[in-house]
């Protein structure tokens, strides 16, 4: 076993400059994701930079606008059980509470839940050096890949696992990343990029950067609602996931944005079913409309063409619960 020391961080700069000072320092948050990456022999780190417990990290705020605030130090059951998120960011309550299981949620940032590694288990095999670990090839191609991805995919195939990105993408959310160069705020739907420009890595997320807070833009007006199918109710992912928030006005939908979980390597935007909805009031025939056009452009690969049925099903059923 390779040997590591943990170093534990309670402020920001100390995190910044504990991972600095020795090479193949890795940051741990809540841990779930990191610890499984040890145990699989996928990551062998000289120092783990516990931040777990860096302060002013794990605020919940809505200032006065109703612009909210996530540390990124919140877990994923204080996302589920927070009152204000619950009645202005329900899409965002529902996915981080149905996420994984209660204990789970009880540790899981929902920084680390941006960031956690994909799920693939050509991925999570030590044996496989599969293109995500600097192989050349993605073994999901002409192996099993009933979980992978139906839109996007290419040269990696993996879905991304974030319950939490769906809603937050949807939102319009930003993150802000604390690093050696300074602070910078990226829009959530930017920050997370596809496998054609670097197969090894799902962000952009800098060298020796931290994330530190999660902001979401105020819901006044706009209504949203999260969906997912899954296999087992707990401790496993979504096999499809879908948030929609939507602006009505006079009626009609006046803007939409809706995203995907677990069918791209990214939280993926189906932009021809929000265009599908702008322009149409809220109901059945516009739900039926915007669950056939997020199917545009899906290619299902050998085992996973189901996911194109639970896609049309689940943007319908989620359209439609906002009418
Ligand atoms: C059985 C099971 C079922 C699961 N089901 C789901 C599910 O349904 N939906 C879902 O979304 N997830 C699911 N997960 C994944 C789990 O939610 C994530 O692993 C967890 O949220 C990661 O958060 P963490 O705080 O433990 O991160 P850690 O494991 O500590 O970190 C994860 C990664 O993020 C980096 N990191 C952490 N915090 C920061 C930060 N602030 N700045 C920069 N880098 C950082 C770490 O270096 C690491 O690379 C499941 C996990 C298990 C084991």
């Amino acid at each position: 076993m390779h040997n590591f020391e943990l170093a534990k961080a309670y402020t920001t700069t100390q995190a910044r400059d504990l991972l600095a000072e020795k090479p193949n320092s890795i940051l741990k948050a809540g841990g779930i994701d990191v610890i499984d990456h040890l145990k699989q022999h996928l990551i062998a780190p000289n120092r783990l930079v516990d931040i777990k417990s860096v302060s002013g990290l794990d605020d919940i705020d809505v200032d006065r606008d109703g612009n909210l605030r996530i540390g990124a130090l919140v877990t994923l059951a204080r996302v589920a059980a927070d009152e204000d998120i619950k009645k202005d960011f329900p899409a965002l309550a529902q996915a981080c509470g149905e996420a994984a299981s209660p204990q789970i949620r009880n540790v899981a940032t929902i920084g680390g839940n941006l960031l956690q590694r994909p799920r693939c288990w050509y991925y999570r095999l030590e044996s496989y050096k599969c293109i995500k670990k600097g192989g050349d090839t993605c073994f999901a191609i002409a192996g099993m890949n009933r979980y992978n991805v139906i839109f996007g995919g290419g040269p990696a195939y993996p879905p991304h696992p974030s319950s939490a990105a769906v809603p937050l993408v949807a939102y319009g959310a930003s993150l802000v990343l604390e690093g050696p160069e300074g602070t910078r705020t990226v829009p959530a739907g930017e920050f997370f990029v596809l496998p054609d420009v670097d197969p090894e890595r799902e962000n952009t997320l800098g060298e020796g950067e931290i994330l530190t807070e999660i902001r979401v833009p105020a819901a006044a007006g706009k209504k949203s609602a999260y969906a997912e199918v899954r296999e087992r109710a707990g401790f496993d992912w979504p096999v499809v996931s879908a948030a929609v928030a939507v602006e009505e006005d006079g009626g009609s939908v006046k803007s939409a944005r809706i995203v995907l979980g677990q069918v791209a390597t990214i939280p993926w935007r189906a932009t021809k079913a929000e265009e599908a909805l702008v322009g149409q009031p809220l109901g059945a025939a516009s739900a039926e409309a915007a669950g056939q056009a997020a199917v545009d452009g899906a290619e299902p690969m050998t085992d996973n063409g189901y996911k194109v049925d639970l896609v049309t099903a689940l943007v319908r059923r989620v359209v439609a619960s906002l009418a």
